[in-house]
């Protein structure tokens, strides 16, 4: 066996300042709350003191984000607003090498997936969007009927709205909620998760950058009590969520009765089921991709892995050589595959799920690896002789541990894949197109992959079904998100 020798992308090309305020109305602004830092959970180092937004300045973000609104962006045409989404595609693109190395340091995913995954995947979502901006009247929209002046017109915007989004992919989750948003004549508050803020505010430079009129993008950081108050805030029309089911629901609380419109994106505890006359080493490919990508941090990931009984043993063999060569360790390595958990809290999370899948009679395995003594990581796990009622099958880890479960018949297979409260994707491996079409058909899932897993295109619609949220992001149908439809 030869050794990797190691591969750092250098960390020279970003320049990360001692300190961050508020992006609001095109002005980085101090903030009223107390200032929290971001660190990089790789090493634990702090990277920069980021200003808290209190509900004073959430106010004053929301204030220019309505007359951004009112005297600029609601009424230029939509082939202008698409200018300024291309501009902003473009920068992306040629910023991409720094914006994917700040993303590393301040998430701890792989250099390799920020940059082949996150950022390809940013630029396209506006290039994507800002080609419908000019099209809206043609998506196949029509303004609600309860609009008494123009019911059956064309649609319009809705207005302001605000954008919570989380830590696992903070570019792209910007990206999903601000493309569409702009590109339907929306402007936006937009609160990044609180430890990882970077990549956002520079996004924010990059909007000025673009010469974006003031308002129409404002990013205000801070932690929970920051999102709680946007998402409250009386003059938010729209309300947009990624995040954890537990504070969706809050949120659908507060949202309640306001006349806002709201679309949630939660959690996932996804089945990847594996037939027995899948092609093996493609499908082991798929399940690590499914689970250890970004790791696991995923709201699709392939938590729960359902094999076949005839071809269990084999895959799990299989399977188990695969894991023993994931490369764990610095992000910023071009050769790493799995990075560091994003904070100590979820790393204590995933530690605490994983125990109890222990003590609840699982068989925990891990290949023989050698974690870095500072920062957060966990080994690549998975667990066999898993039941149904384990926590481990049923709770979202969010982290890399998968759940192994068996099954006879393609009816036992669907059976036990939408045996969830979650329903935001699955995965289908068989040669059979007909049993692909046959299990699509059952599976309680917003997004279901066949012989693949993971795979993102900003046209194709993304969302859940039950406890995994609703609405649709991508595609023509995430145009209806930000429509008055
Ligand atoms: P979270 O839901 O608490 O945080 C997501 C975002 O919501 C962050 O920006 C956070 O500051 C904000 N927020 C927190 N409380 C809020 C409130 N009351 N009102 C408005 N905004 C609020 O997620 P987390 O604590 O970072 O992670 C916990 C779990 O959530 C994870 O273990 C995972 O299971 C799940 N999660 C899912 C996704 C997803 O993409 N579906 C993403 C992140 C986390
Ligand atoms: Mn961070």
């Amino acid at each position: 066996m030869f050794e990797y020798a190691p591969a750092p992308e250098s960390r020279d090309i970003v320049d990360i300042k001692p300190s961050y305020g508020l992006f609001i109305n095109g002005e980085f602004v101090d903030g009223h709350g107390e200032s929290f830092k971001s660190i990089n959970p790789a090493s634990e180092e702090t990277l920069a003191e980021i200003a808290c937004a209190a509900p004073q300045d959430v106010d004053r973000a929301v204030h220019a984000a309505r007359q951004a609104y009112d005297a600029v962006w609601s009424g230029l045409p939509g082939r202008e607003r698409a200018k300024y989404l291309f501009r902003i595609a473009r920068i992306i693109q040629e910023r991409s090498r720094e914006l994917a190395v700040l993303e590393s340091i301040d998430n701890g995913k792989p250099i390799r997936e920020s940059r082949d995954v996150d950022l390809p995947l940013v630029a396209a979502h506006f290039f994507y969007y800002a080609g419908w901006a000019d099209k809206l009247a043609y998506a196949g929209f029509r303004r609600s009927p309860t609009d008494g002046a123009g019911g059956g017109a064309d649609p319009r915007p809705i207005g302001v709205a605000g954008q919570v989004i989380p830590w696992n992919f903070p570019l792209l989750m910007l990206a999903w909620k601000i493309a569409p948003a702009l590109a339907c004549g929306n402007t936006v508050v937009l609160k990044p998760a609180e430890t990882t803020p970077l990549t956002a505010l520079a996004f924010a430079d990059i909007c000025r950058q673009a010469d974006l009129p003031p308002g129409v993008v404002n990013i205000i950081t801070g932690a929970g009590e920051t999102g709680q108050a946007l998402v409250a805030h009386p003059d938010v029309d729209k309300v947009a969520f990624t995040g954890s089911t537990d504070v969706g629901r809050q949120i659908a609380r507060s949202v309640a009765r306001t006349g806002k419109r709201l679309t949630l994106e939660l959690g996932g505890k996804a089945a990847n089921v594996i037939f027995d006359d899948a092609p093996l080493d493609q499908a082991i490919e798929g399940i690590v991709n499914g689970i250890f990508f970004n790791q696991g941090h995923v709201c699709c990931a392939g938590s729960r892995l359902l094999v076949q009984e005839s071809v269990a043993e084999e895959l799990l063999g299989r399977l188990k050589s695969r894991m023993a060569t994931l490369r764990i360790g610095d992000p910023l390595d071009k050769n790493t595959d799995i990075g560091a958990i994003n904070s100590a809290a979820q790393l204590e999370k995933i530690r605490m799920l994983s125990e109890i899948g222990e003590r609840e009679g699982a068989a925990r395995w891990s290949p023989p690896c050698e974690l870095p003594s500072r920062g957060f990581w966990f080994a690549p796990t998975l667990f066999t002789d898993v039941a149904q009622s384990h926590r481990i099958a049923r709770e979202e880890i969010f982290g890399p541990v998968l759940s192994v479960l068996t099954f006879r018949t393609p009816a036992e297979a669907v059976e036990k894949a939408n045996n969830t409260p979650y329903g935001l994707s699955a995965g289908v491996w068989t040669e059979k197109g007909s049993r692909i079409l046959w299990m699509a058909e059952r599976l309680r899932a917003g997004v279901v992959w066949a012989n693949t897993f993971n795979k993102f295109d900003p046209a194709a619609p993304f969302g859940g079904y039950k406890e995994s949220g609703f609405g649709r992001e991508g595609g023509r149908h995430g145009l209806a998100a930000y429509l008055d439809v």
